[in-house]
C-alpha cells in the first residue's frame, strides 16, 4: 500500500514522534491530540481497518495491545487509560491502516458515547 499514508510513517517517508518500534509494531503521538496523552499503535503490515481482520492477524494484533498496554504506562496512564479502533464509515475511521488509539492522562476522561 505504497500510498498509504500510515504505511509511508513506517516507511520513514513522512515523520513521525514514535514512541516503540519493533520489527512488527510502531507506535507513535498522534498529530492532532485530544487528550494529554494520546498517541496510535499500528501493525507495520497494511491491514485496512479491523473488518479486514482474519485469523492470520492474530499474533500482530497480541503484539499491538501488548505494547499499546506498556506504552499507556509509560506514557503515565497509571489510574487507567482508553483505547479506541474506528472502524469504517460508521465508526468514522479516517486512515485505512489500522489503528489502536491510547487516550489517557490524569484528567478523567469523557463518557465514551452519547446519544
Ligand atoms: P481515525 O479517525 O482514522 O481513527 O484516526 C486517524 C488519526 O490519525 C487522527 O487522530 C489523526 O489526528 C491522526 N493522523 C492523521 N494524519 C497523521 C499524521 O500524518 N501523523 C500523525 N502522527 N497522526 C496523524
Ligand atoms: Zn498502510
Amino acid at each position: 500500500m505504497s500510498d498509504c499514508l500510515f504505511c509511508r510513517i513506517v516507511r520513514g517517508e513522512i515523520p513521525a514522534r514514535k514512541i516503540h518500534e519493533d520489527d512488527h509494531v510502531l507506535a507513535f503521538h498522534d498529530i492532532n491530540p485530544v487528550a494529554p496523552v494520546h498517541f496510535l499503535v499500528i501493525p507495520k503490515m497494511h491491514i485496512t481497518s479491523m473488518a479486514a481482520l482474519g485469523e492470520e492477524h492474530g499474533e500482530v494484533m497480541g503484539k499491538v495491545m501488548t505494547v499499546a498496554a506498556r506504552l499507556a504506562a509509560e506514557q503515565g496512564c497509571v489510574d487507567g487509560f482508553r483505547t479506541i479502533i474506528n472502524t469504517g464509515r460508521v465508526g468514522r475511521q479516517e486512515v485505512y491502516h489500522l489503528h489502536v488509539h491510547v487516550l489517557g492522562g490524569t484528567e478523567v476522561l469523557p463518557a465514551m458515547l452519547k446519544r
